[in-house]
């Protein structure tokens, strides 16, 4: 997408085919990991509506997908760790195999607060995929099963993450270097 639909100067991180590619090798992995088992397919909104859509493509099995409505509390660049359930599961997962689809894991406390949660719910078995994770701001350890890129400590855009609610449907992930504030 071009320049123009930036107020922020962003710079393309990974392209949609890059993005893509990726994707294609997640899914095969997960394919062969759950060898023909129902999967539920947990997609954490808004951030990874992108994501998951293009996840769930690219992999070859029984698949349910819920969606779990998510807001961290903080500004608008980092999260503070108290997490809010804007949306709950529409149906419940005990006993099933779930496979919660994250598009970013930054401190990762919004990663463990989920774990629990879904825990809690008696599934069978929780692993988690991430397309983007900053190791450097961790706080939190998760363990990330499933993982797209490892990137620095920079705010990424595009692909299903905002900047302030924008940018979400541009194609491509950027990293915001100078951000105006807008
Ligand atoms: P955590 O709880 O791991 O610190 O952050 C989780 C959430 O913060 C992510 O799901 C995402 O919504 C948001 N977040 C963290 N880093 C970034 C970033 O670089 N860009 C955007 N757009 N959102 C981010």
């Amino acid at each position: 997408m071009g320049d123009a639909w930036y107020r922020e100067k962003v710079e393309t991180l990974y392209t949609p085919e890059q993005i893509q590619a990726r994707i294609r090798e997640l899914g095969a992995q997960i394919t062969r990991d759950y060898r023909n088992r129902p999967l539920v397919l947990l997609c954490v909104l808004k951030g990874s509506f992108m994501f998951a859509a293009d996840l769930a493509r690219a992999i070859d099995l029984p698949l349910r997908v819920e969606f779990l409505g998510v807001q961290s509390y903080g500004d608008d660049t980092t999260s503070s760790g108290v997490v809010q359930i804007t949306l709950d599961l529409a149906r419940p997962v005990d006993a099933e195999d779930v496979l919660i689809v994250e598009d970013i894991v930054d401190t990762g406390l919004t990663l463990d607060y989920l774990m629990h949660q879904i825990q809690a719910r008696n599934a069978a078995t929780v692993k988690i995929c991430a397309l983007l994770h900053k190791p450097a701001r961790t706080k939190k350890q998760v363990s990330i099963d499933y993982l797209g890129f490892t990137i620095d400590d920079v705010f990424v855009v595009g692909y299903g993450l905002d900047w302030a609610q924008k940018y979400r449907n541009v194609p491509e992930i950027g990293v915001v270097t100078s951000p105006t504030g807008g």
